[in-house]
This record gives structure tokens, sequence and C-alpha cells, in this order.
């Protein structure tokens, strides 16, 4: 059974706020799964619902257009009212409606917020400045292409997986690339060491020049433009364009107003239901129980958005809430596609393999019992598929088997 107070959820009125990839796919799924009742997805961004990783990527590369995630005719055909360059900026939970910006109204039975996150914003002298970028949104990667177009000097503040993708992008551009990492190396809290050692290797190949360890203090600039970036120890780099890539904020705001339980992220159960139960989160701004020790986690991918969507369509379809699916994530950073599945702690896991070439890395986590927690692959396909196999299986595998 679903947690609403209402009998007949079938002919609900559906209101999703976000239209990305977790609300875009909740709404076709739940059509699809037979619900009657009408549905309203409402985007801030007037396009389509996109594809969001190719704006680091392809996109940003001009080899490729934006990607609509469904064609116009999907939500025509399940009578999806999509409301496109529509903010929401309040919910009435005892009215059960939501406020847009244009001034009207939408009601409710059941409310999803899928409001997604926003590029995380540094606060330093010079950060208003022409040419300092961040990237969240299509319109974002289209002014930062047009700034680095002319194959200029761009510095890249953050060396998490958008500021690597980036700068492999600008540097098939013809870009001259520095990246300033705060930590002492890339990916410091998403990867292992071994990989970031892998990746930062492959990159300073191709001509990427990374300064771990740096801390950027401010931005330089003429005229009201980007000129320089200047780092605590007095360096300063030359810079035509900026790309501040240093994490995402949830987009919860509006939860927290409406007196919904949130803490970094909206919380939420297995199902994705809020601590009200006509209101439901999915995708990067939930967090959920999801985490090894039971804890709850909040995760920023593709794949997390639609298994939270499946699970609140179940929800509210009456259906058992499937189970958590292994967490899984995909980055592409110039010739390396790098796959993750599962999740270790890293205190309490140990690496015990590593297969190793000039282009491909694999490292497995494994718990004190031997099990394979989690799988980090690049360029390496068939070894990320064993890599989930044995953690979906709970395998306790002995070292030498892997490493072998
Ligand atoms: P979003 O896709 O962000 O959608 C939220 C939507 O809600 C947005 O359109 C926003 O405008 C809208 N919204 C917010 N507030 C309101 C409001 N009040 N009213 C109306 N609309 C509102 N993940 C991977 O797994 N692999 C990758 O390689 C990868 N690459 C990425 C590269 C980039 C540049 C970025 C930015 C992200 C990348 N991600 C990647 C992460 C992935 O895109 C996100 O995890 C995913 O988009 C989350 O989906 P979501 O629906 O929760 O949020």
């Amino acid at each position: 059974m679903n947690q609403l107070e209402n009998g007949d959820n079938g002919a609900a009125r559906v209101v999703i706020i976000g239209a990305g990839h977790a609300g875009s796919t909740f709404a076709g799924l739940v059509r699809d799964a037979g619900h009657r009742g009408a549905i309203t997805l409402i985007g801030e961004e007037p396009v389509l619902p996109y594809h969001r990783p190719p704006l680091s990527k392809a996109y940003l590369k001009g080899a490729a257009g934006l990607s609509a995630l469904k064609p116009e005719s999907h939500y025509a055909d399940r009578a999806i009212d999509l409301r496109l360059g529509s903010r929401a900026i309040a919910i009435d939970t005892a009215g059960r409606s939501v406020l847009l910006a244009d001034g009207t109204s939408e009601n409710y039975d059941i409310l999803i917020l899928a409001t997604g996150a926003k590029a995380r914003r540094v606060d330093i002298p010079g950060a208003a400045l022409n040419g300092v970028h961040y990237l969240r949104r299509a319109d974002d990667a289209d002014r930062l292409r047009a700034s680095i177009a002319g194959n200029g000097r761009l510095v890249i503040v953050g060396g998490g997986y958008i500021g690597l993708e980036v700068a492999a992008s600008a540097l098939a551009l013809g870009c001259q690339v520095v990246l300033v990492e705060r930590e002492g190396r890339i990916l410091a809290r998403v990867a292992s060491a071994p990989l970031a050692e892998f990746l930062a290797k492959r990159h300073r190949e191709a001509g990427l020049h990374i300064v771990e360890g740096g801390e950027v203090v401010a931005f330089d600039g003429q005229d009201g433009h980007v000129g320089a970036v200047r780092l605590a120890d007095g360096t300063c780099f030359e810079a035509d364009a900026v790309l501040v890539g240093v994490g995402a904020s949830v987009c919860d705001e509006l939860a927290v107003a409406a007196g919904l339980a949130c803490a970094d992220g909206i919380l939420v159960d297995a199902a994705g239901c809020t601590s009200n139960p006509r209101i439901f989160a999915i995708g990067d701004v939930a967090r959920f129980p999801g985490a090894a020790n039971g804890g709850l986690v909040r995760m920023e991918s593709v794949a997390n958005a639609v298994e939270m969507a499946k699970r609140a369509v179940a929800a509210i379809s009456g259906q058992t809430i499937p189970a958590h699916v292994l967490p899984t994530f995909w980055s592409e950073q110039g010739a390396y596609r790098l796959q993750i599945a599962g999740m270790a702690d890293a205190d309490s896991s140990a690496i015990i393999s590593q297969v190793e070439s000039s282009s491909q890395i694999v490292i497995f986590r494994v718990g004190p019992d031997e099990r394979v927690l989690s799988v980090e692959a690049v360029n390496a396909p068939r070894e990320f598929m064993l890599g989930r196999m044995l953690i979906a299986e709970g395998r306790a595998v002995p070292p030498g088997l892997l490493s072998a």
C-alpha cells in the first residue's frame, strides 16, 4: 500500500515541480503505470527536458545539440500538461496548491518535488566578473562555450567530475587549460586515490595543467571581465574565462519554506515520501535511506534520478517498492570513460586489485569480510560488469581471484 490518505490514488491530481531527469521520468512512468488523474509537470527551463550530462562533454564541444529526454509527443500522448518556462515559488500544504511565478496556482493531491541542485557559488573578490562561469543548465553551457570559443585560456576551479570533463572538452577545442584543486588530489571526495592518480596523469599527458592543494582566493579583472585567477600562495594564472566547478547545493528552498524535514536535501523514506505524506521528493534534491551503514544519502546521478522516480511511481500506484539497485555513475573525460558502481567507506574497506595499462584501470574495494563493495573502471566495461555482479551477489571474493 502507498502512504497517502486518499484511497483512490489512480485519479489523484499529480503536480511535479522540476522537469529534469527525475521529474520527467516520473511523469511518463506514472501515466504508463495506469494513473488516470491529471499530471502537471512544471519546469523553470524553457526547453523540453533534456540530457544534462552532455553539457560538459559533447554539447560543450559543439559535437552534439541539446538532446531531449523525450519528444514533445511523449508528453502529449500521455496527457501530461507540460508547463515549461514556469517557476514554482511556494507550496501551500494546507490548501494543497503550488503557486507559480506568473501568479497562477495548481492544486494537487500528490506533489512531487524534483527540483534538483544548482552549482555552488564561490564568494571571493571578483566572483561577479564577466567570464566567470558555472555549469548546470543548457544556457550555462552556451555561455561557457561562447566564452572559450576563441581557443583562449580557461582556468577551472575544482577538480571534481564536472571540472575534469570541462577540462577535457576545452582542451579538445584548443584551449589552454589550468585546473586548480584545493584538496591534495583531484576527485578527493568521490573516487579512490589510485583512480584519481591515473586520471590526473592522463589529463596531464593531454596538456592539462593541474594544481593540487591550490586555494583560489580572487579573480582579477579589467573593464568588468575576468583576466586572472589568484591563489593563496601568490600564484596567478591569466584567464580569458573561468569555470567554477566546486559542487552542487540542493534546490530545497520550497520544501524548507513548506516545513518539510530537510538536512542538505529533502528527507524521504525508501519510497521517496517526505515528512508530508502527500509530498514526495526524488532525484538530486532528495536524501534517502541508501547508505551502506543504513544512513541517509543524497546522490547526484542520472541513474539515481530514474530509480527514485520508479520507487515513487510504485508507491503511488500501490505496487511493491522496488529494492534499491546498486548505485552507479559514469563520467567521460576525453578518451576515458569511467564507470563506478557500489559504495565503500574508505576507512573500512581496502583496495585489493588494480589492473592497469596506460588506458585502463580497474579498482575493486572490499570490506573486512572480503566482499566486493564497489568497482571503479576506466575503459574496462567487462571488468565493470564483473564488479557489479560480485557486489550484487554479495560475494566474498578472495583477493587472489580478482587480481588473477
Ligand atoms: P535536474 O536534472 O537538475 O532537474 C531539476 C529541474 O528542476 C531543473 O530543470 C530546474 O530548472 C527545475 N527547477 C528547480 N526549481 C524549480 C522551481 N522552483 N520551479 C520549476 N522548476 C524548477 N550524472 C551522471 O550520472 N553522469 C554524468 O556523466 C553526469 N554529468 C553531468 C554533467 C553536468 C554538467 C551536470 C550539471 C550534471 C551531470 N550529472 C551526471 C548529474 C545529473 O545530470 C543529475 O544527477 C540529474 O540531472 C539529476 O536529475 P534531477 O531531475 O534530480 O535534477
